[in-house]
């Protein structure tokens, strides 16, 4: 085995190593839970507890912060799941949203075509006729495979009491659509020019052949999109400045540079809306991964939308002369970077605390934003005989803060129960807080600890956690 391939083995199986603590600290203490457990699970699709839904929330309004609230041109929208069937005709989804599969005619595994070439490092831009020359094989059992053929994604069901052919409709594969098809619209309420763009988050729904890596491939999961409408002269330079603004976001939440690149797609990659593609990747435990794509749809889906309707979705330039606006598309995952920022954050330490029980302990922290943490403060009177002047101060943070109460253990005990899911502050009532008026603030990072008048602590946080 060369150097090379024994040290990337390594950062795999570490790798792994994560992934497999991370599914079980999400598991134990209440972030992701494997939909329908209780009857032997369903594959891929994944139920957020009381903790996740809390930092899946607050990944979407980050987003919808710096996407809609700070900005001038950008307005929200939330469209309906299911939309009338003619537009993933206009869209090319139904003829075009297909995977290459293939399934082993031994083990009846199946497999993504384009993923067989990748692992074997050949270029997944193959023809289907070409796909035996290569000589694959089964990865799991080396047995003989099948043709290529096409799968659609789409999820496909029925609306009305008729099931046939005229009530079958389709579940959303991106939420991209539901913006264009309001197009008109949205700007005529919102009497916006272009460039301007519109953002929405919702379920999307695919019907993936390879789901996996835990919430990284699920077939119901959340986007947050924005398309943004312009002039076709000035794609180039909006193309560039939503591929910085992205990657900037993502830095901003505290997420390691090093983890994080861009990838651009070559020509014969693109998806059939697209002209051109840059991938934000992540080097997620098992590899480099998109975690986002920033794209040049050009005026692919207005123009088609535009004849499969009839409408017409053109707007005035500014000499009077007519145009449909070209779209550059910022296209997110909102489980994927939830996991994404969850792996970043995790942390262990030897202990911390110094406290007996706890020797030679790892310590997990979560080291998430403020801005994305679940819960921002923990309220934990230092003896039970504290309770009741605890809960005050618990009542009075709770007001502007999502917090916790907890009396239950010792001290450090309950210290590191915040720390593993990334409270960045708790708040600890002692016997000199009945005489001063004061509560100890420890910081889950620095691990300073900070006497606070009970009176200003509203604001001491409020200011300390910048939300
Ligand atoms: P991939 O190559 O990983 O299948 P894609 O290129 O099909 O992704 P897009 O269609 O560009 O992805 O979707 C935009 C974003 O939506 C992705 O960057 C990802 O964050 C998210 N996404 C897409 N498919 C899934 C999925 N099955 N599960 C979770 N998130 C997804």
């Amino acid at each position: 085995m060369s150097k090379k391939s024994a040290t990337a083995e390594g950062h795999l199986a570490a790798g792994q190593g994560l992934m497999e603590k991370m599914v079980s600290l999400c598991k134990r203490r209440g972030f992701i839970f494997q939909s329908s457990e209780i009857y032997g699970g369903i594959n891929s699709i994944y139920d957020y507890g009381p903790l996740g839904v809390e930092l899946k929330n607050n990944v979407k309004k980050a987003w919808w912060q710096a996407m809609v609230q700070l900005k001038d041109n950008i307005i929200g929208l939330d469209s309906g799941i299911l939309m009338h069937p003619k537009i993933w005709e206009a869209s090319g989804h139904l003829a075009g949203f297909t995977d290459p599969l293939v399934d082993c005619k031994q083990c009846k595994k199946r497999f993504r075509a384009d993923h067989l070439l990748k692992a074997k490092g050949l270029k997944p831009d193959f023809r289907p006729q070409d796909f035996k020359q290569h000589g694959l094989k089964c990865l799991e059992c080396g047995g003989e495979l099948t043709d290529v053929r096409d799968f659609n994604l789409m999820f496909k069901t029925f609306m009305g009491a008729v099931e046939d052919r005229a009530s079958e409709i389709y579940l959303r594969p991106e939420t991209a659509q539901g913006i264009y098809v309001n197009f008109n619209n949205v700007m005529t309420a919102s009497r916006q020019r272009i460039p301007f763009g519109i953002a929405q988050i919702g379920k999307a729904f695919r019907n993936e052949i390879t789901p996996g890596n835990f919430t990284f491939r699920m077939r119901e999961f959340e986007q947050m999109e924005m398309q943004f409408f312009i002039e076709p002269e000035a794609e180039k330079q909006w193309f560039e400045f939503w591929q910085q603004e992205r990657y900037g976001w993502y830095l901003n939440l505290g997420v390691n540079k090093n983890k994080l690149k861009f990838r651009e797609h070559d020509k014969k990659e693109l998806a059939h809306y697209c002209r051109a593609a840059v991938d934000i990747e992540y080097d997620f435990p098992f590899a480099d991964r998109e975690l986002e794509g920033v794209h040049n749809r050009g005026d692919f889906d207005l123009s088609r939308h535009q004849e499969y309707s009839g409408h017409d979705l053109q707007v005035a330039a500014e000499s009077g002369q007519k145009f449909l606006p070209h779209v550059i598309e910022t296209s997110g995952g909102v489980d994927r970077a939830t996991l994404m920022f969850l792996l970043d954050a995790y942390t262990e330490v030897e202990t911390r605390s110094g406290d007996e029980e706890s020797k030679h302990e790892t310590e997990v922290i979560l080291k998430l934003d403020k801005r994305l943490a679940p819960i921002k403060v923990a309220v934990l009177p230092l003896s039970k005989k504290l309770d009741k002047e605890a809960r005050e101060v618990f009542d009075l943070v709770r007001q502007s803060h999502m917090s916790q109460y907890d009396v239950a253990g010792a001290i450090g005990r309950r210290y590191r129960r915040q720390d593993e899911i990334g409270t960045p502050y708790c708040v600890t009532y002692d016997f000199d807080s009945v005489e001063d008026g004061k509560v100890t603030v420890r910081d889950r990072d620095s691990m300073k600890q900070d006497r606070v008048a009970i009176a200003e602590l509203k604001d001491y946080l409020r200011e300390k956690c910048n939300v």
